[in-house]
């Protein structure tokens, strides 16, 4: 089904946006429409009019056919031909748990952007709400692999990820940051060469078994 609902909202894209932000958006939707629990947009770390500024740039005809007053999950299930029932109400997703915490990696990745605008702005968000989940950060948005978030944060955060120049895990590499800004140093080693934990911090971020979306196009 997210496979179907990928397909779906690329089949509803913007000609006039750029395709690997579309995929991006579409990757990130599709991965959060599968979850029981909790509203799409807040777990996307959106604002729902943010999701539906989203919908009418990159997928305007969903933006055009959907109710405001459904669920966006029930909707995107059965327009992509299946059905799902709605838990959102009255559900408390975490990120508005750690609201300080996104609110802080939202602007560690601003302070890093390429540009002034409202894509970046909506990619800032959902990265930081990724950065809640327990894996690699690439799997917590719905991607198909690790080159996937290097991308998009090449693209849309160029000084964060020159920065990275001995390719830290990105999750690792964010809070690490924000640590570096408050002074906390919370590393037992003296430097990362040296650092029994150099694997947690720097392995390869890969995944066996993760059901891979195909890459599209
Ligand atoms: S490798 Fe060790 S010293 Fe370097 S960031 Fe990770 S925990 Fe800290």
């Amino acid at each position: 089904m997210k496979t179907a609902i990928y397909d779906f909202l690329m089949s509803s894209r913007s000609p006039d946006e750029a395709f690997s932000d579309a995929r991006f958006f579409a990757l990130c939707i599709s991965h959060r429409a599968m979850e029981r629990e909790g509203g799409i947009a807040m777990a996307l770390g959106l604002e729902r009019r943010q999701l539906s500024h989203l919908f009418s740039r990159y997928f305007p005809r969903i933006e055009e056919s959907r109710s405001t007053a459904q669920c966006t999950k029930v909707y995107l299930h059965s327009a992509a031909g299946g059905t799902f029932l709605c838990q959102c109400l009255g559900k408390e997703h975490k990120a508005s748990a750690r609201a300080e915490e996104t609110s802080d990696l939202v602007k560690l990745l601003g302070d890093h952007r390429a540009s002034v605008n409202q894509a970046t702005e909506w990619i800032a968000a959902i990265l930081a709400a990724g950065c809640l989940g327990d894996d690699h950060l690439w799997q917590d948005l719905g991607l198909t692999h690790r080159e996937d978030l290097s991308d998009v944060i090449k693209r849309h955060f160029p000084g964060l990820y020159f920065k990275n120049t001995g390719n830290m895990k990105w999750k690792k590499f964010f809070y690490k940051q924000l640590c570096d800004q408050v002074e906390i140093r919370l590393c037992q080693a003296p430097s990362c060469s040296v650092c029994h934990d150099y694997a947690q911090c720097f392995g390869p971020e890969d995944a066996r078994g993760w059901n891979l979306l195909a890459a599209q196009g």
